[in-house]
């Protein structure tokens, strides 16, 4: 059935095993990210035998996803909770990114009923500005909820970048984290663990300059789809060949490239505009919006351009290509996080494992 993800369990594995390694030579505690795949079982177990301490999730229903196919933890929540869901949250989760006292009071209260050991860590905002206390008030804040709670743990503290601002991480914003971190633990008398970024921080840590003391990583993209999107780049020891799409040619024709009659909006509020190539060879594929992030498809096949997609439909512009098309073939794409994400999500797309 088409289109369909052709999924490469050893690419991904060996991507896991390679960003592990460099982790674990520098004492640093892999969390791999499966909420890119919707925790899909089969994914999130590769990651976590081939050196991921431990697995990481945005969403609750994934990490029962996780536990209801005998995934090995231990799982952390990445997206700061809910109130609605900490009643779950002391059930399913081994370890909590957290950003509010009062949340983490609540936790605290409902973990009171239970021995579970349940730590949690205290996002600090280095200027990306998503969650996240802001570092000039962390100390206070992280302080006062360490001296209250009573059932959970405060095991570190922890940041993200790159995710609204845009923000890359560098020494200096890492180093921020690391002065909050001593600050408090000369005023709590024990070790903090610093959990210091995601896949766009893998730069730091190649580069040699991650400051020390940073010892959690949070890593998906790379290791899904060996890219870095904030980086902007193909991470070179990884493998790019982990996740492909491909889709069916439903209609071969030659068009003009501009329209033809009065241009209004299309369907996703957006006014086309073209250039005039003259008469071009075009296919349509049947996948879309719906499944794909047209901006975010990558054809494998030398030589075509995605001009557009509506819902269902994908268009490209095979002028340029070698091979005549033709009803029933099938092209391959690489994808952008954006679109993979949306691919994953798609209940029409088939998630299919291949040898490779
Ligand atoms: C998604 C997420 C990550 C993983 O990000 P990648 O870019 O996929 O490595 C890490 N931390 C948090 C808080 C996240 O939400």
């Amino acid at each position: 059935m088409y289109p369909r993800l052709l999924i490469n369990l050893n690419a991904i594995a060996s991507n896991t095993e390679r960003v592990a390694q460099m982790c674990h030579q520098k004492g640093i505690e892999l969390v791999a990210v499966t909420k890119l795949v919707l925790a899909n079982p089969e994914i999130a177990k590769t990651m976590r035998l081939n050196g991921a301490d431990k697995l990481g999730d945005s969403r609750l229903r994934n990490i029962i996803t996780l536990r209801e196919h005998g995934v090995p933890g231990p799982y952390q929540l990445l997206r700061v909770p809910m109130k609605s869901e900490l009643g779950l949250v002391v059930h399913l989760v081994d370890e909590v990114l957290v950003s509010m006292p009062e949340t983490v009071f609540e936790l605290d209260a409902l973990a009171r009923n239970f021995q579970r050991n349940i730590q949690i860590i205290y996002m600090v905002d280095v200027g990306d500005l998503r969650e996240g206390v802001w570092f000039e008030k962390a100390v206070d804040e992280i302080l006062e909820v360490a001296r209250k709670i009573k059932n959970v743990k405060l095991v570190g503290i922890g940041t993200n970048v790159g995710c609204y601002g845009g923000v890359l991480p560098t020494v200096e914003n890492m180093n921020i984290l690391l002065a909050v971190k001593r600050e408090l633990e000369n005023e709590l008398g024990f070790k903090l663990k610093v959990s210091g970024g995601s896949t766009v921080t893998l730069k730091l840590l190649e580069d040699g300059i991650l400051p020390d003391g940073i010892n959690q990583f949070r890593v998906g993209e790379g290791i899904i789809l060996g890219t870095d999107a904030t980086g902007d780049r193909d991470i070179p020891y990884l493998s790019q060949d982990t996740v492909l799409l491909e889709a069916e040619v439903v209609e071969v024709d030659y068009k003009p490239s501009v329209p033809y009659g009065e241009i209004g909006k299309d369907a996703f509020g957006r006014t086309p505009v073209f250039e005039d190539r003259g008469w071009r060879h075009r296919v349509i594929l049947a996948v879309g919006e719906q499944d794909v992030k047209p901006d975010g498809l990558k054809p494998l096949e030398k030589g075509a351009k995605v001009l557009h997609a509506s819902s269902d439909h994908l268009i490209l512009d095979v002028t340029e290509c070698e091979r005549k098309f033709k009803v029933g073939d099938i092209l391959r794409f690489r994808m952008s996080y954006g679109c993979a994400l949306r691919a994953f999500t798609s209940p029409y797309v088939e998630k299919e494992f291949i040898q490779g």
